[in-house]
């Protein structure tokens, strides 16, 4: 089991601290600034051990370097990208198992964002460590990925269990709320969580973790299917990837 520590750092990032409470064992996912996570460190007594990284983005492994020399820690990351993460000693994929003390990470490939993105699931902590392949009633722009891989991507995402936390890359809610909201006008759940969201960044609280099931029920990126939306994009009969395909591209003209 894992305690999880997560702070706001850079312009709208959030690192991640995880410690495997029964060896001591601590990780930071990815690496946006090493002096916050540094911070953080110190304000727990932990000392950090690995570096999960899920994807190149100087923003997630920018770090690498400065914590590998400060700690000696093994830096992990995404296979499909080794040779563009600094400092990696293992380079992982689609079912392998990433270990930190007696924790357990499967390694989901999710391309899309980024070639070769990947996620963190620890299935027995319900925590996955999803970086910038889905938001807050988002998702990551399409840098170095076709549409029907980022769909493929987020269908896997969606068939974990519902319950399980989402810990995102970077606070974006508000803003994808805004543009969700044009897209699936009529969806009550999502007009409602757009004001909760509101309320929670007026009083300066973060949005993130989100769970999976409040994104299949409001993130637009998950709902291909959904009527409304189709109706809205006016595509009722487009083949989901298609519907996905426009989705995105209407977002990265808002
Ligand atoms: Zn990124
Ligand atoms: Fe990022």
């Amino acid at each position: 089991m894992l305690d999880i520590r997560q702070f706001p750092c850079l312009s709208d990032n959030y690192g991640y601290l995880i410690r495997d409470r029964q060896t001591g064992a601590v990780a930071t996912i990815d690496t946006p600034d090493p002096d916050a996570i540094n911070a953080a460190l110190a304000a727990e007594g932990w000392r950090l051990t690995h570096i999960l990284n899920t994807h190149h983005h100087w923003d997630h492994a920018g770090g690498n370097l400065a914590l590998k020399e400060q700690w000696g820690c093994e830096v992990i990351g995404p296979k499909g990208e080794a040779a563009r993460i600094p400092g990696i000693d293992r380079a992982v994929g689609e079912g392998d198992i990433v270990t930190l003390g007696a924790s357990a990470a499967a390694v989901i490939d999710t391309p899309g964002h980024t070639a070769g993105h990947i996620v963190y699931y620890f299935a027995e902590d319900g925590a996955a460590f999803v970086g910038d392949t889905i938001f807050a009633m988002g998702c990551g722009r399409l840098f170095e990925g076709a549409p029907e891989e980022m769909w493929a991507s987020l269908r896997k995402i969606a068939a974990l269990p519902p319950a399980t936390k989402l810990y995102c890359a970077h606070e974006y809610t508000q803003a994808n709320a805004r543009f969700a909201r044009t897209v699936e006008p009529d969806n009550e759940a999502l007009k409602a969580r757009a004001a909760a969201v509101d309320a929670l960044r007026a009083a300066g609280t973060p949005t993130v973790p989100t769970t999976l099931a409040e994104e299949l029920a409001t993130n637009p990126f998950l709902r291909a299917e959904a009527p409304g939306l189709r109706t809205a994009l006016g595509m009722p009969k487009a083949d989901a990837v298609a519907v996905f395909a426009e989705t995105r591209a209407r977002k990265d003209a808002f």
